[in-house]
């Protein structure tokens, strides 16, 4: 008998049938129990195991398997994706991120109508103020500029820092050298102490905008000069960022995903090293690898080589000397080609071979002299770059899940104190610091969330698992845990069976294959596996509570 809604350990030597014990037997019996259970519509969208072999298993509640195999590994998934932090941390940075020019780093801000309007309500009373809308681009004509604005009907522009008439702004375009950028006069108003003009004024932010196309421009008395952009601008480089949400923080989303890795922060790319593995070789020995298998037989080899031999008489250099005593910048023209010699290189043709082939069999052949790199446009940060120049207290996305888990938790938990609070920053740091608290808890405070699940260990990916359940909350579950202790240091082996102990005191059950003594001390149960393994093994010959056992 197995007790329920406790803490129960399986031991015995390996082979003594304590996994098959805990994950076939109960796991299988257990699923099978809880679909029956459900409606026969449910079901039929389950595949349900197999009856296993034993006589009967009397009250089973639903069993959650947390072994170390089954957790989603793909270059598409890390720490934080896995635990749905990065998904909090997106929409942390979407609403609280400050954006900056991804080229010069200044701030960008946008703002709306009203905003604009409540900026203009707070000005002092007798404040001259022109609303302008910026036309027009620095690199075109500004003669073209201003008869087009003429023929919009407007009245009055500024140019050259100057407010004129446009038959005046034609004059004095003649005579000045001054950019193809002009902005409309759309209105002019002497703010009033009462407010009167709120409508007109509203009016006229309104057409700025939709003259300006999403900018603006506000000037104070005849000298100050305020912009304003509906999206997020930086004027000095010409750059616009239309939108900023969650979307665009998610490497899996095309909209937020660095194009040239499409979001892995890896690029396959072909290694002059594998190409030409033996220097001492000459080209015409076959220095070149790939030449002697890809397309090989139908010629494609006999093709590269009468490339290079019309090469090497206009480069001047010799097919029958070893390759590396070809010049390093013949070599470099040999690998990647160069226009002036009408020659697309090895490496270049390889390359164009891989995108253009519909053949599986030539793209692993050519993928065999590949290596992968960090992107160098992302600098395997996954991201564009214009959304990793959203900061959140001076930090990127990529910067905060580049932090190991304890550095994170004690830097939320800082800039928590610091700032004035937002309400729902402060919901969503609680939610963030909730989950990283319970992976510090199983023991995995020294990962980053941007560590990919294909490189974590079976012991981690355990425990993320086990952390996502305690987050759960879920009650009346049998858990079955495969050696969870594998990879941990003792004092971390002291938070999981704490961590352990909490899911039981939240009536549910565990059933955990163990050796490690810490465990076994402190289980409210113990079964220990026949010795011997094979035939003799699969047999109980201990079951009971660990004071018994010593
Ligand atoms: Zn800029
Ligand atoms: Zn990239």
């Amino acid at each position: 008998d197995i007790p329920k809604n406790k803490f129960v350990v399986v031991t015995g030597l390996s082979g003594s049938g304590k996994s098959s014990l805990a994950f076939d037997t109960v796991f299988v019996e257990g699923n099978r129990r809880y679909v029956e259970g459900m409606s026969s519509f449910a079901r039929s969208f389950l595949d349900i195991a197999a009856k296993p072999d034993v006589d009967s298993i009397e009250n089973l509640s639903p069993p959650i398997s947390i072994d170390q195999k089954s957790v989603i590994r793909s270059p598409r998934s890390t720490v934080g994706t896995l635990t749905e932090i990065y998904d909090y941390l997106r929409i942390l940075f979407a609403n609280f991120g400050e954006s900056h020019c991804p080229k010069c780093n200044a701030l960008m801000n946008k703002k709306s109508n009203k905003d604009i309007l409540l900026e203009i309500k707070k000005m002092p009373p007798k404040t001259m103020l022109v609303i302008m809308a910026p036309y027009g681009k620095k690199d075109k004509n500004i003669i073209e500029t201003i008869n087009q604005i003429g023929q919009l009907g407007y009245a009055r522009v500024r140019v050259g820092e100057k407010i004129m008439t446009i038959p005046e702004a034609s004059n004095f375009i003649l005579n000045n050298e001054v950019g193809g950028e002009a902005d409309i006069v759309i209105d002019r108003v002497i703010l009033d102490s009462k407010d009167k003009d709120e409508e007109r004024i509203m009016d006229s932010i309104e057409t700025a905008m939709k003259v300006g196309g999403g900018s603006l421009r506000l000037m104070l008395d005849n000298k100050e000069i305020i912009s304003y952009n509906r999206d997020f601008v930086c004027e000095k480089c010409q750059i616009k960022i239309k939108e900023i949400t969650p979307r665009h923080f998610s490497f899996n989303n095309p909209e937020g995903a660095c194009d040239e890795c499409s979001g892995l922060g890896l690029k396959m790319k072909i290694s002059s090293e594998l190409v030409i593995p033996n220097k001492k070789l000459s080209l015409a020995e076959g220095a070149i690898k790939p030449w002697g298998s890809v397309g090989g037989r139908n010629g494609n080899s006999g093709q590269g080589m009468q490339l290079l031999a019309a090469l090497s008489k206009k480069l001047r250099f010799s097919l029958n000397v070893p390759v590396n005593k070809i010049p390093p910048k013949k070599l470099e023209i040999i690998l990647y080609g160069d226009e002036n010699y009408d020659f697309g290189g090895v490496i270049g043709l390889m390359e164009e071979k891989y995108k253009s082939t519909k053949s599986d069999h030539t793209r692993s052949e050519i993928e065999k002299y590949m290596v992968s790199e960090i992107c160098p446009v992302c600098e395997g940060k996954r991201l564009k770059r214009e959304f990793l120049s959203v900061l959140l207290n001076g930090k990127s996305i990529d910067e905060w899940v580049n932090m190991d888990i304890d550095s994170l938790a004690a830097y939320l938990e800082n800039s928590k104190s610091g700032q004035n609070q937002n309400k729902i920053i402060g919901a969503l740091t609680k939610e963030i610091g909730g989950r990283l608290q319970i992976l510090q808890k199983v023991g995995l405070g020294y990962l980053s969330l941007s560590r990919g699940t294909q490189t974590i260990s079976g012991g981690e990916a355990q425990r993320i698992r086990l952390a996502t359940q305690i987050k759960s909350k879920l009650t009346g579950i049998i858990y079955v845990l495969d050696e969870p202790s594998i990879g941990l240091h003792s004092r971390d082996n002291k938070r999981l069976i704490e961590t352990i102990k909490s899911l039981r005191d939240r009536d549910n059950s565990l059933i955990v294959v163990e050796h490690d003594r810490d465990f076994i001390k402190n289980s409210d149960w113990v079964i220990d596996m026949g010795k011997g393994a094979g035939e003799e093994g699969g047999e109980v010959i201990f079951s009971g509570t660990v004071e018994r056992l010593l």
